[in-house]
């Protein structure tokens, strides 16, 4: 059985990329760090129902000592790095903790293998923030970075230092430059999963408008039981290497605000406030990836369309919050 451990088990695509795993056959290790609210912490893995099929440890990524010991004690043959401080605007608060765990974080994962385990397969969780204001209107590898955010030069910092890694010591490291990706376990405080759940509340009577900063910003956005995917399929290829993943397509801010009012049948207009505290120090404007690389030597492509994630979205804030009524 192979054995697969994975960094940020609790988060959005730890709980995706589990459930994908575990249905390949795999003995999966998810890392835990210390919580007081232990009982809430597997919240999303508990939604996917695989909760007990998961073999918990607990370790973090500020602390090598658990990381060494940890790769020393599992021996696992693939290493998922998916652990972060992963919001951008929280990353002006907490510049330096952002720098320590979504950038040297990364580099422990990495000594604890080069020291531990050196023969096991590695991803890291690159960001398409790290491409910021764009040097070209559609993101490959080969697009010049320019950060525009603590978040993002910490992932630069880690995505560099993965290629380093590959080439210095040998390491089976890949890093997947992914594009923003969502779904109903999305943390609430990202853009689209406070939409949803702006727009499932306004309907359910329980709040009257929707707060947002800037509408006009672009994304590309996928789902990201899609972007697990591509994950574990770069860990299959001889060779490691790095991938953009996005779908291709880039929408704003607004759009996605009318997809979700229009699944329940309301006018984003008539209910969304902008709110000047929701701007941002420097804004990335636009993102629109390029994933034809992944596309011809992964074969992975996205599935899901915008609208359908929305809809996907909205239902599941829906029933959420009719639940706990
Ligand atoms: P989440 O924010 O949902 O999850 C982050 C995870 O990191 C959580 O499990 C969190 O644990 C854990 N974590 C944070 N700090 C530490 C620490 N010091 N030690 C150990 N674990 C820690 O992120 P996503 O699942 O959305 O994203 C996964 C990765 O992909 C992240 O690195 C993110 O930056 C990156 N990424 C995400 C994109 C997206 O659109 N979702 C796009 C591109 C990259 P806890 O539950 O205890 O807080
Ligand atoms: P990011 O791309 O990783 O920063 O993902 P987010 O979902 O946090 O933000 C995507 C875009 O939505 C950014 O350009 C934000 O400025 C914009 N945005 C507009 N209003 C909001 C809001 O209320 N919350 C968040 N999180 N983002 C917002």
């Amino acid at each position: 059985m192979p054995k697969a451990f994975i960094t940020g088990v609790t988060g959005q695509d730890g709980a995706y990329l589990s459930k994908f795993l575990l249905a390949k056959g795999y003995h999966v290790i998810g890392m835990i760090r210390r919580s007081a609210s232990s009982d809430v912490i597997g919240e999303r893995l508990r939604w996917l129902g695989i909760l007990g099929q998961i073999e918990l440890v607990d370790g973090d990524l500020l602390d090598l000592s658990s990381l060494v010991r940890l790769m020393h004690q599992h021996q696992p043959d693939e290493v998922y790095n998916l652990a972060a401080q992963s919001f951008v605007a929280t990353s002006w608060h907490q510049p330096l903790l952002t720098g320590q765990v979504t950038g040297i974080g990364a580099v422990n994962v990495m000594e604890a293998l080069r020291i531990a385990h050196p023969q096991a397969r590695f991803y890291q969780a690159s960001s398409s923030e790290m491409y910021g204001k764009i040097q070209q209107d559609k993101q490959s590898e080969t697009t010049p970075f320019y950060p525009r955010s603590p978040y993002a030069a910490a992932k630069l910092y880690a995505h560099w230092m993965t290629v380093n890694y590959r080439e210095s010591f040998g390491l089976h490291a890949s890093a997947g430059i992914l594009f923003n990706h969502e779904s109903p376990l999305r943390g609430v405080e990202f853009v689209t999963r406070h939409i949803t759940d702006g727009v499932a509340r306004i309907k359910l009577g329980l709040a009257d408008h929707l707060p947002l900063g800037n509408m006009d910003a672009m994304r590309d956005w996928g789902h990201a039981a899609d972007y697990v995917q591509a994950m574990w399929l770069m860990l299959q290829q001889d060779f490691p290497d790095d991938y953009v993943i996005a779908t291709g397509i880039t929408n704003s801010v607004r759009t996605f605000c009318d997809l979700a009012f229009g699944h329940v049948g309301l006018n984003t207009e008539d209910y969304v406030r902008v709110d000047k505290s929701r701007l941002r120090p420097a804004e990335v404007d636009v993102l629109l990836g390029n994933p034809a690389k992944a596309e011809q030597k992964l074969g992975w492509t996205s599935t899901v369309t915008l609208a359908e994630l929305a809809a996907e979205m909205v239902e599941a804030d829906l029933a959420r919050l009719s639940k706990s009524r």
